[in-house]
């Protein structure tokens, strides 16, 4: 059985909570506060493990230092079904429980919402994606990874002498993070010529209505409601003519098995390693650039930190685009001078950024 690694890095503290008057168990990792006090989502689910929520908390602590941002990485687990727990309680109570660990500010995540961090704000002071009337960013709404995404495409298809007006750009999920850079390319000029969804892809060539497909997916709950373009199956959309790719649904859909039909110059990482290794470095063997997730879909984060900080939205997009445009200069410099894949390049970015911090900063420092 995996068990729970120890690094250079952290996890600095694992603690497993208990509280048998409001049935909350749970489990903080907090991995690594050297930048900053840690920020990480609280996920609920039946089965979180101790082992998920450090690895969760890791890929945080080089998320964070990636962006650019002033956090470290943490996370947290609450070990219920989301759909059948009342969840009031369970949060009051793992709010008073982590209240002396002012080095974590927790966000939502799976399992959670809003009014999930509105209770933990009420005990204890500190959580971030709040609705927007309580002085939140909800990121989401907001389309803070889409735009990101959008704002690192600039700088890649730069790269590769690739206008962004008239690019050809295929999105694989229309929910919040595809949605939202499908609107942000349209605005850059950009063709969508394809989208999908869990059950199909539509395909246009001459170009898709990002409004009419919206308005199609929330009347009728799919996008084949959309009047035009071609329906295809799901896994076709990755093989279509198109110049950008962005998968922005689920892990691991482009593979060793479907890589070669890839015909984009280049992907845009909008979900969580959306490709396995694997295909990673054959697309880079082809000349294809691929921009990893923790560069290209920190939009979200970002904002979460500015909220943290009670930023404007205006500032909030502005500082996103600022800090991705930067880091993505930055990972594609050292990945052409040290010949590296992107995502080893931006991960020996992050962990260059916390090992030189953590020269000057004790791992015991106490964050308020
Ligand atoms: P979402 O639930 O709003 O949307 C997901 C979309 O993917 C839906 O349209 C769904 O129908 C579609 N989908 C599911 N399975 C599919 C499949 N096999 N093929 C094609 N489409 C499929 O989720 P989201 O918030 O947009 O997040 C998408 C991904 O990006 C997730 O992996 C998430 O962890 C990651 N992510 C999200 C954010 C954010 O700010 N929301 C930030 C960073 C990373």
């Amino acid at each position: 059985m995996e068990t729970i690694q120890r690094d250079n890095l952290g996890p600095a503290k694992i603690i497993q909570l208990y509280d048998p008057q409001s049935g909350l168990r749970g489990i903080l990792v907090v991995d690594n506060v050297t930048l900053g006090p840690a920020i990480g989502g609280v996920r609920v689910s039946p089965t979180v493990s101790p082992l998920e929520v450090s690895r969760l908390a890791r890929a945080m602590t080089l998320k964070n230092a990636g962006a650019g941002i002033d956090h470290g990485g943490g996370k947290a687990g609450i070990i219920a079904d989301p759909h059948t727990a009342d969840l009031e309680p369970l949060f009051r109570a793992f709010a008073r429980m982590i209240a002396g660990i002012d080095e974590y500010i927790p966000g939502p995540d799976m399992g959670c919402d809003e009014q999930a961090m509105v209770w933990l704000q009420e005990e204890i002071g500190r959580s971030v994606g709040l609705p927007a009337e309580l002085g939140g960013l909800p990121l989401d709404k907001l389309g803070a990874t889409g735009f990101g995404v959008v704002a690192c495409a600039e700088v890649a298809a730069r790269q590769i002498g690739l206008p962004l007006k008239g690019a050809r750009v295929a999105v694989q999920g229309f929910g919040n993070v595809g949605v939202a850079a499908a609107r942000y390319f349209v605005e850059k000029g950009a063709i969508i010529v394809a989208v999908s969804d869990s059950r199909g892809t539509l395909h246009d060539p001459g170009g898709l209505d990002i409004s009419r497909l919206v308005a199609a997916k929330r009347e009728q709950g799919v996008l084949f409601k959309y009047p035009g373009g071609r329906q295809l199956p799901v896994a076709d959309l990755f093989g279509l003519a198109c110049d950008i790719l962005v998968p922005a649904a689920n892990p691991d859909v482009i593979d060793m098995q479907n890589v070669a039909e890839v015909k984009a110059r280049l992907i845009l990482q909008g979900a969580n390693i959306p490709l396995t290794l694997e295909a990673e470095a054959e697309l880079a063997r082809r000349g294809v650039l691929v921009i990893p997730d923790f560069i290209a879909n920190a939009g979200g984060v970002i904002m979460a930190a500015m909220e943290y900080r009670r930023k404007s939205a205006e500032e909030a997009f502005a500082y996103i685009s600022e800090k991705i445009q930067a880091n993505t200069e930055r990972l594609l410099d050292k990945a052409k001078k040290e010949v590296r894949l992107p995502r080893a390049a931006a991960e020996l970015l992050a962990r260059e950024r916390l090992e030189s911090g953590m020269r000057y900063r004790s791992w015991s420092h106490k964050w308020r």
